[in-house]
C-alpha cells in the first residue's frame, strides 16, 4: 500500500526522500492532486508515464517553489510570461516557454518547450522548497479518467502504483490550470481553466466566447467518469428516466431525487464542486447526465471537461 502522509514537517520529509529517489508521491495543489516526480530524473519521469498509463506525446506541467526560478528552467522567458506570473502566480495558470537545460526530454514529449507553474497550496509550495529539483505532476489519476481533487481519489485510481499520498484535504479551484503559450507575441490559451481568456489578456483557442460545443465525437475523451456521462439540456435532464444521476447549475423546479446533486449557478463555484460530485455519484448510478452550462467565456473551463467526459454516441 502507498504511505499516506500528513503535511506535517516530518511527512514533507519523507515525501521529499522518495521524491529524490525518483518514486511517484502525489500532493495537493489547489487546482487538483498532483502526481509528482523529478522533472530532471528520466527515470522518474518513465515511471510516472506508466503509472498513469498516460500516452508519451502528451507533456507534464512542470511545477516551481517560487516565480524566480522559472527563468532557470527556460530558453527564453518572455515579456508576456514575466508579466503573467507577476500576476498569477502563485495560482492555477501554466505558462508553456521555450525549455532551457536541465529538464529531462521525457518530461516535455519530444517537444521543445515547458510548461511551468507556480501552485497556490502551502504543501505543494512546502515540499517544492525541500527539493534541489522542480516537481513533473499531471493529475493524479488513470490517464482518461476523473481527475482526483481528494488523498482517497488517488488511491481508488492509482493504488500501488504511487510510493506514497500527501494528504491536503479538499482542491479549493477543483479543475486543473488554465495552460498559455507564451512563445507568440500574443499568448493563447491552450486549455480553459478558471482563470479566462479575457482576464489574462490571451487569445482564447478552441471554444469561441458565446460559441457552442464542438461535436464531443470530435473530443479526446478524458476526464471520464466510470459510468457514462451525457450532456443535457435542463428540460431533458428533468425528465430523465430513473437510475440516472443528475447534475444541475442552479437548483431545478422539479424534486431532487438522492443520487442528483445540484451544483452552484456560478461558474467557479461549480467548477471547484465539479469533479468532487461526480467521484460522489459515479459510484451510485448506471449513467450520469449533466445539465449543459452556460456558453459565455467565465464556463469555458467547466464546458470543457465535461465535453471531454462525454461518452461519444
Ligand atoms: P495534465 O498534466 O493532465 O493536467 O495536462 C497537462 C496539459 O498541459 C497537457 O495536456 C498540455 O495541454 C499542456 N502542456 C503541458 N506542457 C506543455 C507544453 N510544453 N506545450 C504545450 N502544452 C503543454
Ligand atoms: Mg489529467
Amino acid at each position: 500500500m502507498p504511505e499516506r502522509l500528513d503535511p506535517t514537517p516530518d511527512g514533507l520529509r519523507r515525501a521529499a526522500e522518495l521524491l529524490a529517489a525518483g518514486l511517484l508521491v502525489a500532493f495537493p495543489t489547489e487546482t487538483v492532486y498532483g502526481l509528482g516526480a523529478d522533472a530532471t530524473n528520466p527515470d522518474a519521469i518513465r515511471r510516472l508515464y506508466e503509472a498513469k498509463g498516460r500516452p508519451t506525446h502528451n507533456p507534464l506541467i512542470v511545477h516551481l517553489a517560487k516565480a524566480e526560478d522559472a527563468p532557470r528552467w527556460a530558453a527564453e522567458w518572455p515579456e508576456s510570461a514575466r508579466r503573467l506570473a507577476q500576476r498569477y502566480w502563485p495560482g492555477p495558470l501554466t505558462l508553456v516557454v521555450p525549455v532551457g537545460a536541465g529538464i529531462a526530454p521525457e518530461t516535455l514529449a519530444g517537444g521543445s518547450t515547458v510548461g511551468l507553474r507556480v501552485p497556490d497550496h502551502p504543501v505543494a509550495l512546502a515540499l517544492l522548497a525541500l527539493l534541489p529539483f522542480p516537481l513533473a505532476a499531471p493529475s493524479a489519476n488513470a490517464s482518461g479518467t476523473l481527475s482526483p481533487v481528494e488523498a482517497a481519489h488517488v488511491l481508488a485510481s492509482l493504488g500501488d502504483r504511487v510510493a506514497a499520498v500527501l494528504d491536503g484535504g479538499r482542491c479549493r479551484v477543483g479543475i486543473e490550470s488554465t495552460v498559455v503559450d507564451c512563445t507568440d507575441a500574443v499568448p493563447r490559451v491552450l486549455r480553459p481553466g478558471v482563470l479566462t481568456a479575457e482576464e489574462i489578456g490571451a487569445t482564447a483557442a478552441g471554444f469561441t466566447t458565446g460559441g457552442a460545443l464542438r461535436s464531443p465525437g470530435l473530443l479526446d475523451r478524458h476526464y471520464a467518469p466510470a459510468v457514462p456521462l451525457r450532456l443535457v439540456s435542463r428540460p431533458e435532464l428533468e425528465r430523465a428516466p430513473d437510475g440516472v444521476a443528475r447534475v444541475f447549475f442552479g437548483a431545478p423546479d422539479c424534486p431532487v431525487g438522492e443520487h442528483d446533486a445540484v451544483l452552484p449557478r456560478d461558474p467557479r463555484a461549480a467548477a471547484a464542486a465539479l469533479y468532487a460530485t461526480l467521484w460522489n455519484v459515479q459510484s451510485r448510478a448506471t449513467a450520469i447526465w449533466v445539465e449543459a452550462p452556460p456558453t459565455n467565456d467565465e464556463w469555458h473551463a467547466v464546458r470543457d471537461r465535461l465535453s471531454r467526459a462525454v461518452v461519444p454516441s
